[in-house]
């Protein structure tokens, strides 16, 4: 595996005419990067990882601060996959000027997260823009845990970028709670709970699907969900492919995002 701390030389090493996947991440790598790492692996000839913790993308700095960091087991997880190239670049090298840290995204768009966690996909853009303007990399690899990410980069790249989108299924533990790096936060009482609650929604969801007058039991859901202490953000069922409020059985969506302590989990089904 070639190690690149640089974008620009990874930009004249790597050649990208052959057929390239890229699979960015901020590492603390889990089960889901694993296969997105894998997918890319079976579809392209060399697979391209990134690790970098983009501040621009967080709305805390304290959340910035204590995401967790876990660079050396990394590295050994991607030569274990046997990954071609890592790029790990610094802040300085991705952003040259304070400008460039954001996008700015459409007001019809700032639902869910885009509410929630202001800034936040402004700067999941930016950082795309900075990426793909070196990287030309045939796919990008992304999962559909962070599913309304996927929606915002396919609209903000197409007509830009020739790098086409493989959205990759979310990745649960024993069929319940998404694997995700902000679980290494969580204790083991922590993600049981945080378990409980993907279970909760999966029986709803699946009930919806098999008589969708179901979907008027949202707010019996939601008690449900607070019952257990947890405080939720959001809990809203929207379109898959364009997400308005126009749902029926088959393109509805649930999408939460809660808390278990001071950690924010998200989720959709
Ligand atoms: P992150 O490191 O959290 O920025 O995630 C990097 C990529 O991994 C994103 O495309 C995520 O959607 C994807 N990802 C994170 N968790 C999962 C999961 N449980 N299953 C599948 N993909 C995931």
């Amino acid at each position: 595996m070639i190690i690149f701390k640089s974008i620009n030389k990874l930009k004249k090493k790597v050649n990208f005419k052959a057929n390239i996947g890229f699979v960015p991440t901020m590492g603390a790598l889990h089960k889901g990067h694993i296969s997105l790492i894998k997918s890319s692996k079976l579809k392209c000839q060399k697979t391209l990882v990134s690790i970098f913790v983009n501040p621009s993308q967080f709305n805390k700095k304290n959340d910035y601060k204590k995401y967790p960091r876990k660079l050396n087991r990394d590295i050994k997880i991607l030569k274990k996959l046997r990954v071609d190239y890592l790029l790990i670049p610094k802040v300085s090298d991705i952003y040259k000027n304070k400008k460039n840290m954001k996008i700015k995204i459409s007001k019809n768009d700032k639902i869910l997260c885009a509410k929630y966690r202001p800034g936040h996909f402004e700067g999941v853009l930016a950082v795309i823009k900075q990426f793909l303007s070196k990287i030309n990399a045939k796919y990008m690899f992304l999962g559909e845990k962070d599913y309304q990410q996927i929606y915002l980069i396919k609209k903000f790249i197409i007509n830009k970028f020739n790098t086409k989108i493989i959205p990759c299924k979310t990745i649960r533990l024993k069929n319940s709670l998404a694997y995700s790096s902000r679980n290494f936060l969580l204790s083991k009482i922590d993600i049981k709970k945080a378990s409980s609650i993907s279970k909760i929604i999966k029986r709803f969801y699946l009930l919806t699907q098999k008589n969708f007058k179901n979907i008027d039991r949202i707010n019996d859901l939601k008690n449900k969900i607070k019952s257990q202490n947890i405080k939720i953000e959001y809990l809203e069922i929207r379109n898959k492919i364009n997400f308005s409020k126009k749902i029926n059985k088959s393109n509805f969506k649930i999408f939460i995002s809660f808390y278990i302590k001071n950690i924010r989990l998200i989720d959709n089904f």
